[in-house]
């Protein structure tokens, strides 16, 4: 039975880009003839804005997305909120503690870097040296509000199904080292919580945005360590502005709600729905709703690369 979850974080408004996400993960699941959950990954209280949860609810309604299991739907997994899922999140890193998998770190992203070979290696900063890997979880004198640390086992390697490129495996030790897995302010990390959210919740399947792509081998990491397995998964390319850049969540046209509301009334999402389907490869009619794009979806018929948003708005004009 396929399980695949959309899984928002609600800081800010839902934008093109996160809408194409969402019509292919429900188009997906769908397809399959499979469950669809939404969960909201408000792990981080400094960067989850108020209102912003509703907003994204009401466009992913709006487009013609419906959940089977969510935070307004109810199911047998809730709570659907990260925020309220800290004891699951807890409960893993105590049986990884228990095996000698975890460890107590105060590093400084400064010193992290100084000590480093490589300081700027990858976006999310340089790979983590080990410097307090011998230290256990033995309390000590910290200089700052530990983090909790995975010791990964010596040769371990991350694995997993990508539904275009097939099986892959990625020495995490070598590229990223020893990741976070509660935070120094005591939240849970995004790849512990999204792993235990995604054994427990029973997801077979992950389709989310190429943003994530180097996530993967972690988050396979860690479930295998937790018993379980990576969900399948599928990244769709990025929206991107004219220069290839990230697209400012803010900026004109960008919102999904600049294109949903028109003096205070709703209009037909078709338009978008078709737009977005158009611009990821997908042929559906210029007026198509979600159910085309359901007839239509294949994972192989996305680009193999981002996609422009030019195209899109100016279908939208
Ligand atoms: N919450 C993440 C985001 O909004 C997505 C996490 C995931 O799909 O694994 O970018």
């Amino acid at each position: 039975m396929y399980r695949g979850r959309f899984a928002p974080s609600p800081t800010g408004p839902l934008h093109l880009g996160g809408a194409a996400t969402a019509l292919f993960c429900a188009a997906a699941a769908r397809r399959a003839g499979g469950a669809l959950v939404l969960r909201v990954e408000d792990l981080d209280p400094a960067r989850v804005v108020p209102g912003a949860e509703d907003a994204i609810l009401d466009d992913l309604t709006w487009l013609g997305i419906r959940f089977d299991e969510g935070p307004r739907e109810g199911g047998a997994h809730a709570p659907y909120r990260q925020s309220e899922r800290a004891s699951s999140y807890e409960a893993a890193i105590a049986a990884l503690a228990a095996r000698g998998l975890t460890y107590l770190c105060d590093c400084s992203r400064a010193e992290i870097a100084r000590a480093s070979s490589a300081p700027h290696a990858g976006e999310e900063g340089p790979r983590y040296p080990g410097t307090c890997r011998g230290e256990g979880m033995r309390a000590r004198p910290f200089r700052r509000p530990p983090a909790v640390r995975i010791a990964i086992p010596r040769g371990a390697v991350g694995r997993f199904v990508d539904v275009l490129r097939g099986p892959l495996e990625e020495d995490v030790d070598a590229s990223v080292g020893d990741f976070v897995l509660r935070r120094s302010d005591g939240a849970a990390s995004y790849q512990l919580a999204v792993v235990v959210d995604d054994l427990a919740m029973g997801i077979t399947d992950i389709v989310r945005g190429a943003d994530l792509t180097s996530s993967a081998a972690r988050q396979a990491l860690l479930a295998e360590l937790l018993g379980g397995e990576l969900p399948r998964v599928l990244h769709v390319p990025l929206l991107v502005s004219e220069r290839g850049e990230r697209l400012a969540k803010r900026s004109r046209g960008v919102p999904v709600r600049d294109h949903r509301e028109v003096a205070g009334a709703d209009r037909d999402p078709r338009t978008l729905v078709a737009a977005l389907a158009r611009a990821y490869g997908h042929t559906v009619p210029r007026s198509g709703s979600f159910d085309d794009l359901v007839a239509a979806f294949d994972p192989r018929a996305l680009p193999g690369g981002p996609v422009c948003v030019t195209e899109i708005l100016e279908a939208l004009a």
